[in-house]
């Protein structure tokens, strides 16, 4: 099998079939990691919004912090768990909701005291009206690129091939179905090829006359200068009233958030060399964010920036991964829709999927994340409803519109 995409998604999914003795060979434009998956915050989260992510988020964070024992490869993970903290009473209703379903669902998540806040998060003043839960299974990866380097140590180790700066320019299918990649360098014989092109996912499809439903969208972080009022071994908050993540990261705190106006971005209608590096940045769009926690966490607006990063989301119309068979051609898989979540996602995305590809059967609940699921929809509607999920990040309970 090919895997045209050297991401996280990809990356695992090729690993997890080389695991199951599958040949796997992953092509890659530039160099492994250097898009989206190595510009992620490297939060794993495990609340979510229905029963399968759940199930899909503690199965990673479970290989995340077991990779050696797994992979065979080392992979340092931090795991300081997480506060989910809100300060309205829309939102206190929201977390109740999250409290209840989480729970039963299996994770581990338990209302806080204002005590277990005040004492637990150097970096957050509470105001006192606050309702926190914690969640102590929660856990970072520190550098994403340390995430990156584990897979292709694994993927060398277990026998999968990454070619770095190999483009695939061309699927083939002879009879109806996928028969192979075309780089630039040559062609590979392949009965199953995954897309998992991240933000190029739709042009990728495209060589093979196929359709994903997926909306690429901007999303940025910064991570302050280090700072005295930030201990590195506190856990992450999420602020969800006001859409804001906060983690230490190398001495300072990192922020990142989700803006109710978000910049959608295809890049089919950019050049051919656009890459993640040409995303434009608005650091205006985090001083914002960062405001809406100022009193709380000050440090967040008024330390130096030491670095602004960002990158494209692949949003879906409902907020979930778009992974498996791509129906119209037959032996076209996609790993996609990472909604924002594709980094922590991966280890389990990429095992499923790959269990999948190599069995013919679809693990339990997977059929509901196909790419089929939503039939024709037209751009602008796929590209609004992308946009309302983002916005939307931390209201799992809110209605898709759609
Ligand atoms: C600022 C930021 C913070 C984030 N924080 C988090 C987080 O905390 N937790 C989390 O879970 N997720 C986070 N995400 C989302 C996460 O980064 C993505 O969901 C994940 O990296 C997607 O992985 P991927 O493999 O699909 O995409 P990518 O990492 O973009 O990989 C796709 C690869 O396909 C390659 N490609 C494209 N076209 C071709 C072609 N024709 N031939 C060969 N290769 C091709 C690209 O070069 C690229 O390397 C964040 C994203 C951003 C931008």
């Amino acid at each position: 099998m090919v895997v045209i995409g050297a991401g996280a998604l990809g990356l695992s999914t090729a690993l997890h079939c080389a695991l199951a003795g599958r040949s796997a060979t992953v092509v890659e434009r530039h160099t492994a990691g250097s898009q989206a998956s190595g510009r992620a915050a490297g939060l794993f989260k495990s609340v979510q919004a229905d029963e399968l992510r759940t199930m899909l988020a503690r199965r990673s964070i479970e290989k995340a912090a077991s990779f050696a024992d797994w992979a065979g490869v080392p992979l340092e993970v931090a795991r300081p768990g997480s506060f989910l903290i809100a300060r309205t009473a829309q939102h206190r209703e929201y977390l109740r909701r999250e409290l209840a379903q989480s729970a039963g669902w299996g994770a581990d998540v338990r209302e806080a005291s204002g005590a277990q806040l005040a004492g637990g998060l150097s970096y957050y003043r509470a105001v006192g009206v606050e309702f926190a839960l914690w969640c102590p299974e929660d856990i970072y990866i520190e550098e994403p690129a340390s995430l990156v380097r584990a897979y292709l140590d694994a993927c060398a180790l277990h026998g999968a091939t990454v070619l770095e700066n190999e483009p695939a320019v061309g699927i083939s299918v002879t009879d109806g179905r996928v028969a192979g990649v075309e780089t630039a360098r040559r062609s590979i014989a392949a009965r199953a090829v995954v897309d998992a092109a991240g933000g190029w996912v739709r042009q990728v499809a495209e060589l093979a006359g196929a359709r994903v439903p997926v909306a690429p969208v901007r999303h940025q972080l910064l991570i302050t200068a280090p700072v005295a009022e930030v201990d590195p071994a506190d856990p992450i908050a999420r602020v969800v009233d006001a859409a804001v993540y906060l983690r230490p990261a190398r001495g300072g705190l990192m922020l990142g958030g989700f803006e109710a106006g978000p910049l959608p971005l295809d890049p089919r209608q950019q050049p051919d060399s656009f890459s993640t590096d040409d995303v434009p940045l608005d650091l205006g769009v985090l001083r914002a964010l960062a405001g809406q926690v100022g009193a709380e966490v000050p440090v967040a607006g008024g330390a130096p920036v030491a670095e602004h990063r960002g990158g494209l989301f692949t949003m879906s119309p409902d907020g979930r991964f778009v992974a498996g068979p791509v129906p119209e051609v037959p032996g076209l898989w996609v790993a996609s829709g990472c909604n924002g979540s594709g980094f922590s996602s991966s280890p389990a995305l990429g095992e499923a999927l790959a269990a999948w590809i190599t069995t013919g059967d679809a693990p339990l609940g997977m059929t509901a994340l196909a790419p089929g699921r939503f039939g024709p929809l037209p751009d602008d509607e796929l590209v609004t409803r992308g946009l309302w999920q983002y916005a939307h990040y931390y209201d799992p309970a809110a209605p898709d519109p759609g």
